[in-house]
């Protein structure tokens, strides 16, 4: 590698991807200097507890970064805490920061996640909040803490319905508003997606479906929503989330952002010397029809790793079905592979007692399952899913 460039490999992002990248590298010898952009003032966490743990009092922020500041140290990994990249310059090699300042690089990983799609409706107010990152977290614990007043989640996702259950958990009276006819539309048939609304509703949650916010009106002491039904949900605090959008926009002038990043099994971007992984990227499935942007925990970490894999000359190994898993009322659900469009739903368990596995078939597409408290259950439904995908 050049000895002028200012890391042999920087990532952009110090996050799930990136941490898992570093270790990779240093793990397979590496040991070229390697750079890591974090825009927020910490070393690289994990976020799934902030939607379930944090807000229910039992983690504080500072106990999830993957790893103690000396294992940067020993690893020789340096973090820059505070800096976002502004500018890929990629033909001079260059990432441009915030602050102005210019680094050199040999090759780049963009890792630099997503972020709550922004709903302008609700305006600027400390009562409207998102959750992204450990502060949004924090901001939301301290609001809702001591489990009283009512919050409005707008938006039936993975992280609306983790909050709208942490905090009846917590006390709150909690209204859900959804624009799609079931939760989670966009990952489950609408079978499951109403199992999930009939679980909230058991647990006292408003679940309101089909039903799009029309007008906001802060008042002094609560928010009014007007809904499109005609109806009005009054509430103290509210939460936004109505889905992400990958944070590339800083990729924009290098033909690369914004939306997320195209990239082949082995995580290059069109550019030469520059990967992406993780919620920014958008990586072939293990079905050639299948080229979705997974957004989710494991689908980061395993990508992080295989651009580590590319950067030490290996050949990407073959991605196993997704999965993604989510905590809600008590409740373990997890998801394999992509429910196929029109798919059949076959039962194997029983949905009442919150014990089942739902089996998504279809006559041309590989099939998925969605395990609801049977994690032990998960190796087989892989192997099944994963035994139906092409070569
Ligand atoms: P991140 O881990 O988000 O890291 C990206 C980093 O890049 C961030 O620190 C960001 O601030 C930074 N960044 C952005 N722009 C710039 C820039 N211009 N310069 C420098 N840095 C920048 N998945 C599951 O499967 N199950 C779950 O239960 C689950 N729960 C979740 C709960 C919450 C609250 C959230 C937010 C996510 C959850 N996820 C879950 C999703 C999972 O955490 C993400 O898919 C994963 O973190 C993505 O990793 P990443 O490295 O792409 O991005």
């Amino acid at each position: 590698m050049s000895a002028t460039v200012d890391a042999d490999v920087l990532i952009a992002g110090g996050g799930l991807a990136a941490q898992r990248c570093c270790e990779a590298l240093r793990r397979g010898g590496f040991d070229g200097r390697i750079v890591v952009l974090c825009d927020e003032p910490r070393a690289p966490y994990d976020r799934p507890a902030l939607s379930k743990a944090v807000l229910m009092g039992e983690r504080d922020v500072s106990t999830l970064a993957y790893r103690e500041p000396r294992w940067y140290e020993e690893h020789e990994i340096e973090l820059l805490l505070g800096a976002a990249a502004r500018e890929l310059d990629a033909t001079a090699h260059v990432v441009e920061l915030e602050d102005g300042s210019r680094l050199r690089y040999g090759q780049l990983l963009t890792a630099t996640g997503s972020r709550p799609r922004p709903l302008p409706l609700f305006g600027e107010s400390e009562r409207v909040h998102e959750l992204r990152t450990a502060a949004d977290a924090q901001a939301l614990r301290d609001r809702l803490a001591n489990g009283s007043g009512e919050l409005a989640v707008i938006g039936a996702g993975l992280i609306g319905l983790e909050v709208a259950s942490a905090a009846r958990a917590l006390g709150l009276a909690v209204t859900v508003i959804e624009a799609a006819p079931t939760p989670l539309a966009r990952a489950l048939p609408p079978a499951l997606g109403l199992w999930i609304a009939g679980l909230h509703r058991e647990h006292g949650v408003d679940v309101r479906l089909a039903t799009a916010v029309e007008s906001v009106e802060h008042g002094s002491r609560d928010i009014h929503i007007k809904l499109s039904d005609g109806s009005y949900v009054t509430a103290e605090t509210v939460l936004l989330a109505v889905g992400t959008v990958p944070a590339t926009e800083w990729l924009k002038s290098s033909g690369l952002g914004p939306g997320a990043i195209g990239v082949d099994a082995g995580g290059r971007t069109q550019l030469p010397d520059v990967y992406a992984a993780g919620d920014a990227a958008c990586y072939p499935g293990p079905h050639p029809e299948q080229r979705i942007p997974t957004q989710h925990w494991e689908a980061a970490a395993r990508q992080g790793a295989t651009v580590a894999r590319s950067l030490l000359g290996q050949e990407p190994l073959p991605p196993p079905p997704s999965m993604f898993w989510s905590d809600q009322h008590g409740r373990r659900i997890q998801l394999v592979g992509h429910s196929p469009d029109g798919c059949h739903v076959e039962l194997d368990g029983d949905p009442a007692a919150s014990d089942f596995i739902a089996w998504l078939t279809h006559t041309e597409l590989p099939p998925a399952a969605m395990l609801v408290n049977r994690p032990d259950a998960l190796p087989q439904a892989r192997a099944r899913i994963a035994a139906s995908l092409p070569n």
